[in-house]
């Protein structure tokens, strides 16, 4: 079976920054070193970063398992944090250390700007993701709302003259759009401010514009992963190629590619690249069918 390999896929600039900070922390620091929550979401990076004396504390509450450290040194994920949980660890008197992707810090300082300016902002993202409740955390709680889909907008009540239109950093562009349109109509003087990272965007738009030449797309990622769920469901819903999410080359399904020609393989931005090269190999000793 032919595999194309998409690209751009795997690692961006922002994880490989996190790994490198918790990496060298956890082999160059004295003490307990802690993840708070999943630096990225990895399943195999936090493996790799637990042998490196990485501890991860995890839970949905980054101010709840911040409790659970007595000392030592904390890393905030790559999501970010609020800045509660910064000002707790220092008065708990914790080391700590920021692995947020720069292109999260900017949306943190984005948030604080058209607030300051008067806005009211409706954040586009994922209920229970960190990136959004660290985005949150930044702003007056009367100053912010979380919108997931539609429906959400819908229900929206917000009395502002000023709005500002914010989004997370790894969801999908198109069902975004949607989303955007639909405050729009409700709000349209709303500005609107797309924060989808770069690195998201490119992954998204190479895996769709391939997909239309597979029979078949595999992409290879966390299921925790938000950018790596965001490639099956844009694969699916934009190119119409079935797509599938694998944590590894064990989880293939042969039933998958029956009569496929070609399969498209690509990964999220938290997936180590020899991980999806596993996966690879799977797939190129596939038997491409009898024509
Ligand atoms: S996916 Fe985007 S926002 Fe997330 S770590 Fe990578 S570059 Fe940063």
């Amino acid at each position: 079976m032919e595999v194309v390999k998409i690209t751009p896929r795997g690692y961006c600039h922002g994880v490989v920054k996190a790994i490198n900070i918790a990496r060298e922390s956890g082999r160059g620091l004295s003490g307990p070193v802690y993840a708070l929550g999943q630096l990225v979401h990895n399943q195999h990076v936090l493996d790799d970063l637990a042998g490196q004396g990485v501890q991860l504390i995890d839970g949905d509450d980054r101010l709840a398992i911040l409790d659970r450290v007595e000392s030592g040194t904390v890393i905030f994920s790559a999501h970010g944090v609020s800045p509660a949980v910064r000002a707790r660890a220092i008065a708990k008197g914790l080391h700590w250390i920021d692995a947020t992707c720069p292109d999260v810090i900017r949306t943190h300082d984005l948030a604080r700007d058209v607030v300051a300016g008067g806005h009211f902002i409706i954040y586009v993202g994922k209920k229970g993701h960190p990136e959004p409740e660290g985005v949150r955390g930044e702003v007056p709680s009367d100053r912010f709302v979380l919108v997931e889909n539609a429906d959400d907008v819908a229900s929206l009540d917000v009395r502002h003259d000023k709005i500002a239109i914010l989004t997370q950093t790894t969801i999908s562009i198109w069902d975004t759009e949607e989303v955007v349109a639909r405050i729009l109509e409700r709000y349209p003087s709303a500005v609107v401010h797309n924060e989808i990272c770069r690195a998201t965007q490119d992954r998204q738009e190479a895996a769709v514009a391939s997909a239309a030449q597979c029979d078949v797309v595999i992409v290879v990622g966390d299921r925790r992963s938000s950018n790596s769920r965001r490639l099956v469901e844009v694969v699916r819903r934009r190119a119409g190629t079935p797509a599938y999410l694998v944590d590894n080359a064990s989880e293939l399904d042969p039933t998958w590619f029956a009569g496929a020609m070609r399969v498209g393989v690509t990964s999220g931005a938290s997936t180590p690249s020899e991980v999806t090269r596993a996966v690879i190999r799977a797939l190129e000793s596939v038997p491409a069918p009898v024509a």
